[in-house]
This record gives structure tokens, C-alpha cells and sequence, in this order.
């Protein structure tokens, strides 16, 4: 049984030029601490579980518009069943795109070696020179930077398409510190830079923290544009 707890019917925002379906999978091993999906990470059995049947009945109804399937969370990652799950909507001739936050490079190698996922957004969370950083950032008292960096070096080496993903936090990021991610990620990647909002995070305190204006996030993604392939503001 697929552990689903929540489902969009369609989007236009979570995979770049396709319509989605955006399937949600509970609980996450990081805390980051500007998440929105709280309730998801932190009491994820609060949530009725929604079936495959109910899913599959609306994507074949809707299979001449839907392009694809999206897999958030949470982290998807930690589900043993995930490749199941892709491989299933893979064999309705849906396209798969899974959301991660890199800590687990086995069931990542797993699914592109399998051919199960056709884009994956991974998110990085600070520098990876700085574990401090990546803890503050992530709510950890301990990170394996390892396995991020692993993941990276598995999409930059694989063939399917990719984007990596900062959310700018003005207190956990500067300037300097997306110019270092660009240079980690590199010529290959493209790096989109999502703004922070400050409503329903899972640290209550930062709903006070005020966002980067969007003109100077612009102006960092301006400043490291040589780094990568492409770099993109978005929210
Ligand atoms: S933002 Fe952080 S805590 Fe929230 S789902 Fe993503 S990785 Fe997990």
C-alpha cells in the first residue's frame, strides 16, 4: 500500500513548462526550519491516507491533459516503495518528477538507473563547505554532507534533467553563500533561487523574519550567473 497523504489534481508551478498532478508522501528526516510543510513532517499520521485507486481514477480520466506526476513530501526518498510507486504512474505513460533533499543517494541512483524518473529537484540547503550552515538550515543537530554531495555528483553524472533549489533565507543566507552553492553545483546545473515566505513555517519564529526583496535576488543570481548553466528567481 502506497502511504499517500496528499494530492493536487493539477498544477502549472511544480514542474516547469508540464501539467502535473502533485502527489504528497508524509514525513521527512530534516527540519528545516522556514518548511511549509509542517503538519506534513511533524504529524504526518493526522493526515487520512488518500488511495492509488482515487489518484489513478482522475489521471486516467484526465491523461490528454495531465503530462506528468510530481512526488513531494516531506521526502519521498524514504519510503522503501517509492520506486514501486513511480514505476507504476511510468507504466500509465505519465511523466515522473520526484522532489528531494539529497539524504538518500541509493534510492536516487536506484530510480535514474531504473529509468522510474524523468526530472528530479533537489534541494540544497546552504554551502556545503559549511556544516554549521547546512544544520542551521536544515534544524540538524548533524548533517551527512556526504550523501548531499552525492546526490549532486549522481545528477550531474546521470542523463535525465535536474534542477537544484535554495530557498533564500535572509537569516541563514547571504550572497556570498548562494555565489559558493553556484560554484559547488557548477557549469552543468541549473540553480533556481525560491524567496523564503514567512507564513506556516515549521520554526514559528520565522514567520517573523521579513523575505529578501525579489530585486536582490535577482541581483545574487545576476552575480553568479557565469557559475551554472542557468539560474533562475523564483516566488
Ligand atoms: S523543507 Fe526541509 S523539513 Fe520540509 S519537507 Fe523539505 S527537507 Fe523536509
Amino acid at each position: 500500500m502506497f502511504n499517500i497523504k496528499g494530492f493536487i489534481k493539477t498544477s502549472l508551478v511544480d514542474w516547469d513548462g508540464k501539467i502535473t498532478s502533485v502527489i504528497f508522501l508524509p514525513s521527512c528526516n530534516f527540519r528545516c526550519p522556514f518548511c511549509h510543510n509542517k503538519e506534513l513532517v511533524l504529524n504526518p499520521n493526522e493526515f487520512e491516507n488518500i488511495s492509488i485507486e482515487e489518484i489513478d481514477s482522475f489521471l486516467l480520466e484526465n491523461k490528454d491533459f495531465v503530462d506528468g506526476v510530481v512526488i513531494t513530501g516531506g521526502e519521498p526518498t524514504l519510503h522503501k516503495n517509492l520506486p514501486e510507486l513511480c514505476k507504476h504512474f511510468k507504466e500509465m505513460g505519465l511523466l515522473v518528477k520526484v522532489d528531494t533533499n539529497g539524504s538518500n543517494p541509493e534510492m536516487l541512483k536506484h530510480l535514474i538507473d531504473q529509468k522510474l524518473i524523468d526530472y528530479v529537484a533537489m534541494d540544497i540547503k546552504a554551502p556545503l563547505s559549511n556544516v554549521k550552515k547546512y544544520c542551521n538550515s536544515t534544524g540538524l543537530e548533524e548533517v551527512n554532507i556526504e550523501n548531499i554531495k552525492k546526490s549532486i555528483d549522481i545528477l550531474r553524472k546521470s542523463d535525465i534533467d535536474f534542477e537544484f533549489r535554495t530557498t533564500v533565507v535572509p537569516t541563514l543566507h547571504t550572497a556570498e553563500d548562494i555565489a559558493e552553492i553556484s560554484r559547488f553545483v557548477g557549469r552543468e546545473s541549473k540553480l533556481i533561487l525560491q524567496n523564503f515566505t514567512p507564513r506556516n513555517t515549521l520554526n514559528n519564529e520565522f514567520t517573523r523574519i521579513k523575505p529578501y526583496e525579489r530585486e536582490e535576488l535577482k541581483r545574487m543570481a545576476e552575480i553568479v550567473k557565469g557559475y551554472v548553466k542557468d539560474i533562475k528567481v523564483r516566488g
